[in-house]
């Protein structure tokens, strides 16, 4: 682990062709990228995740996950606040019962208690920064009822639809 406070951006870089370049996950040094599988029953596909910053004497944390193109985050909920920043990519987000269309150096507030999803467009990936508190509680799944009742807006079951 460097002790320099400096850690240097990794430029992607795929196989060299641009399209392959524009594809490639961003990274910085000595940080550790997190892969999640893909999975068609686990609640998230083709996310990675790394944690920028994280120390005992800071109250927050900066994490950066990167969606994969057609890819998204877990759908939950939890009494901690995400304050994001999109960094690369668009796609879209689920906010409570709302939809909104995201693209790169929006920002979005997801509040306490509140349901949300990202999911990144088919034509690149969706990268964003996103600070939490150090201490927070676990996240939590829709059950069925939750399911439904989010369900009952069209707006919400084509976004979860994919
Ligand atoms: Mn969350």
């Amino acid at each position: 682990m460097s002790t320099s406070p400096v850690r240097r951006f990794v430029p992607p870089h795929g196989d060299g062709n641009p399209a392959a370049d524009a594809r490639a996950g961003f990274r910085w040094e000595d940080v550790d990228v997190l892969a999640y599988k893909a999975d068609a029953a686990s609640p998230f596909r083709d996310v990675t995740r790394q944690t920028l910053f994280r120390r005992d004497d800071l109250a927050g944390e900066l994490r950066y996950f990167e969606v994969a193109p057609g890819g998204h985050s877990t759908l939950e909920r939890h009494a901690h606040v995400h304050a994001v920043l999109i960094l690369r990519g668009e796609g879209r987000c689920l906010v409570g019962e709302t939809v909104h269309a995201i693209r790169e150096h929006d920002l979005v507030t997801v509040p306490p208690g509140t349901w949300h999803q990202f999911r990144a467009a088919a034509g690149a990936p969706l990268g964003f920064l996103c600070m939490v508190d150090a201490v927070r509680d676990k996240p939590e799944l829709p059950d069925d009822g939750a399911l439904a009742t989010l369900t009952s807006h069209p707006a919400v079951a084509a976004f979860l639809a994919g």
